[in-house]
C-alpha cells in the first residue's frame, strides 16, 4: 500500500494555502513583537516551497537576506518612486525594488542591494 498519488497541481494548491497561513502567522508575531518566531514561520514556508517547488504567494512579502516578514509600518517602508516599489527592511536595512507594473513574476527580477 504506497501513498495516495496525487496531482502536482493539488499539491502546490495545498503548499500554497499552507504557505500564506504561515506567512500571516509571521506577520502577527511581528506586530506583536516577536521577530524571531516571525522569521522562524518564514523559514518553514520557504522550505515547503523549495519542497514542493511552489512559489511563495506574491502578497507574502519578505525580506530576502533576513527572512523577516514585510509588515508595513512595522519592520518595513515602502516607497513608490520613478515607477518602482522600493521595499526596506527595517530589520535589517536590505532594499529591494521591483517595477511595480509587471508583478507577476517580479521575484525572479529583484533587485538586491
Ligand atoms: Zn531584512
Amino acid at each position: 500500500m504506497g501513498r495516495r498519488k496525487i496531482s502536482n497541481s493539488r499539491i502546490r494548491e495545498i503548499a500554497d494555502t499552507r504557505m500564506r497561513t504561515l506567512h500571516s502567522l509571521a506577520c502577527r508575531e511581528v506586530s506583536a513583537g516577536d521577530r524571531e518566531r516571525g522569521r522562524r514561520y518564514i523559514h518553514i514556508a520557504r522550505r515547503i516551497g523549495m519542497r514542493t517547488r511552489t512559489p511563495m504567494p506574491r502578497e507574502a512579502r519578505y525580506c530576502k537576506s533576513c527572512l523577516s516578514p514585510m509588515v508595513p509600518g512595522v519592520n518595513c517602508r515602502i516607497r513608490l518612486r520613478h515607477g518602482r516599489v522600493g521595499i526596506n527592511c527595517l530589520d535589517c536595512g536590505n532594499i529591494r525594488r521591483m517595477p511595480y507594473i509587471k508583478e507577476k513574476g517580479a521575484n525572479d527580477r529583484e533587485v538586491c542591494d
